[in-house]
């Protein structure tokens, strides 16, 4: 396999799922919105996002917009698995009155994970400027709670973000129809962001789902801010503290000399499943703590490519090379031409089948083109 590329013929150097690069990055699955919309406070330079306001901490205007720019690329593009953006550079075309960037010409690169071959696209930004509910005077300094978003060990990231755009859809779900913002501000803080919340209720709300399906950690702590006006008694006001585990959904882990992958959380306990025989179960609190985490630099994409009594030809896409294994370090059912990872755990290395990781990335496809489709729906309807 991979000597010559399998839609044109062309011979390459290395080869992408077993097409040459050009080949490759003509899939028509991949798909970039030609123009987005970014929404940013005139006076705080915050952008919104969904219905969101976030402040970014003393970034370039311009590179705050590329951070807001590749967030709104990412959610409107269709891209097929092993395909991701690793990085969206803006450049200001247009400016308003006030030298406020207007239109921005975006260059977007996507980046596919079995080589790590980046091809460069263009796409537009538009910018609207309006007053965000922080700075706007009927909303301004009403909240009740602040919850802190942090990570354990290690700083928010996009996959975090994840989770706290399940935890604000769960928010919005049970606040539906109260006809109110419940987030006035999100700003970025000590490597993870301090959302200010109108209600404790609301707080509590998102703080409970990221605690049951993420697996944070999360802590009350009320302060006495004075006297009530409208009752007379004490007034609080609350620091929520959420902090997300260092392991997560996805996560590959080293326990008790086996590799599982976490698939979830309940009520603090981790939902894991082993790699090797696919089977589910629950790791206690104590037992979390005394996992290893897999890091993806020592996990390996590898391919069946052909077996013999006793071992196994294997091709590692990365490294570009193919290399035997001995049959007891592989799966018996694995089948010529099958997908899977090399891990080294227990001082050996060892391969599996990846069949949760191709289930997954369909699942998340799909869900994905789900919402998509609402969101056409709904956008035909306010038209
Ligand atoms: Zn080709
Ligand atoms: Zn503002």
């Amino acid at each position: 396999m991979g000597r010559f590329c399998a839609r044109c013929g062309a011979e390459e150097a290395r080869y992408i799922h077993g097409l040459c690069s050009r080949c490759f990055w003509e899939d028509p699955e991949i798909k970039v919105p030609p123009e987005v919309r970014l929404f940013y406070c005139r006076v705080c330079r915050s952008h919104m996002q969904g219905k969101r306001w976030f402040r970014m901490k003393s970034k370039l205007l311009r590179e705050d917009m590329e951070d807001a720019a590749l967030t709104e690329v990412a959610r409107l593009a269709e891209l097929p698995e092993g395909v991701s953006i690793s990085y969206v550079r803006a450049e200001v075309l247009k400016e308003d009155e006030e030298g406020l960037p207007k239109r921005l010409s975006l260059k977007v690169g996507l980046e596919e994970a079995a080589c790590g071959t980046i091809k460069e696209v263009e796409s537009l930004a538009k910018v609207s400027y309006m007053e965000c509910s922080a700075c706007d005077g009927a909303t301004r300094g009403a909240y009740e709670a602040t919850v802190q978003v942090r990570g354990e060990g290690r700083e928010v990231d996009a996959e975090d973000k994840k989770a706290i755009e399940a935890a604000f859809r769960e928010v919005d779900r049970r606040t539906a129809g109260r006809g109110r913002q419940e987030v006035t501000e999100i700003k970025e803080a000590g490597g993870g962001y301090d959302i200010k919340f109108v209600s404790l209720n609301s707080a509590r709300i998102f703080s409970r789902r990221l605690s049951e399906f993420f697996g944070a950690a999360v802590s009350e702590s009320p302060k006495l801010i004075g006297v009530s006006k409208d009752t007379g008694g004490r007034a609080y006001r609350n620091t929520v503290s959420a902090r997300l585990p260092a392991a997560r959904a996805g996560t590959l882990i080293e326990y008790g000399g086996r590799a599982f992958r976490i698939s979830g959380f309940d009520r603090g306990m981790a939902i894991v499943e082993g790699l090797d025989d696919g089977k589910s179960r629950r790791l206690l609190k104590r037992e979390v703590e005394g996992i290893r985490i897999i890091r993806d630099d020592d996990v390996r994409p590898v391919r069946l490519d052909s077996r013999s009594p006793g071992c196994g030809a294997f091709y590692d896409a990365r490294e570009n090379r193919f290399f035997e294994a001995l049959s007891d370090a592989f799966p018996k059912e694995m089948r010529e031409g099958e997908a899977g990872i090399m891990i080294s755990i227990g001082g050996g290395e060892r391969i599996f089948a990846d069949r949760k990781g191709r289930a997954e990335a369909r699942k998340e496809k799909k869900e994905k083109e789900k919402e998509k489709e609402k969101e056409q729906k709904r956008s035909g309807e306010a038209q």
